[in-house]
């Protein structure tokens, strides 16, 4: 008998059996990186609508890493944290050309070395471009697990998420465990939103524990808040 995790991740791949990434980086590890850094508090679409304006101007990692900083501002700042990022993509471009020759490292250890990269960030990089079975817990992630009952009632620690998970899901090897991620993410953005989950019409309402309940007042007001934060004003 699976258990539930692994139940809910074959019912999300029948629901989704594409699980593409939605950040649109054309198969180049270096812009997974810089988008995956400027996707934080901020959605992937419009990530992808800066993306193209940014890697039009700038279409290597050694331009981005010669790049003005104040040029780069100008072009993410609707991403929000605009200062931040900016010096970081740079930063994370400088770090590739001058000690990995372009290549995105392979383990979590170098990953985190990089300005910006977390382990959200990194297990992205390494389940996307080297297959390594990794968690990415977002804020999909975080709400969904806990709305199937994965992880304790409450519980939003991305490395307490990440261990259950990965415990939980050690059976799927390779790419499937982002696979799991990916199908989170269109999944939460189809049908189990932050404050209007349509339960009715859920393909996992079976299993799901918390169908038909209300959300908290508290959490549609988190979720709205948190959407709010994406502009950098200072
Ligand atoms: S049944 Fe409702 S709360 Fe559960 S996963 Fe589906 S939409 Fe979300």
């Amino acid at each position: 008998m699976k258990n539930k995790a692994l139940q809910i991740a074959a019912a999300l791949e029948a629901v989704y059996p594409e699980a593409l990434c939605s950040l649109e980086y054309n198969g180049e590890p270096w812009r997974l990186m810089v988008m995956a850094r400027l996707s934080a508090q901020c959605t992937d679409e419009k990530v992808n609508r800066v993306c193209e304006v940014l890697f039009q101007r700038f279409p290597t990692y050694q331009a981005l890493a010669d790049a003005p900083v104040e040029e780069v501002e100008e072009i993410i700042r609707s991403c929000g944290l605009f200062r931040n990022k900016s010096r970081e993509i740079i930063a994370e471009c400088q770090i590739l050309r001058d000690e990995y020759d372009g290549r995105v490292p392979d383990t979590m250890e170098e990953l985190l070395r990089f300005p910006g990269v977390g382990r959200k960030v990194a297990n992205l990089l390494l389940g996307d471009l080297y297959g390594v079975p990794a968690i990415v817990v977002d804020t999909h992630c975080i709400r969904l697990t806990g709305r199937w009952g994965l992880v304790p009632e409450g519980e939003e620690n991305p490395v307490k998420i990440e261990r259950i998970l990965a415990a939980d899901l050690a059976s799927l090897k390779g790419r499937a465990q982002s696979d799991f991620c990916h199908r989170i993410v269109l999944f939460g953005r189809e049908y189990c939103s932050a404050d209007k989950p349509r339960c009715s019409e859920c393909p996992l309402k079976e299993l799901c524990p918390s169908a038909g309940k209300p959300v908290s007042r508290k959490k549609q007001k988190k979720s709205r808040s948190k959407s709010s934060k994406t502009t950098e004003t200072s």
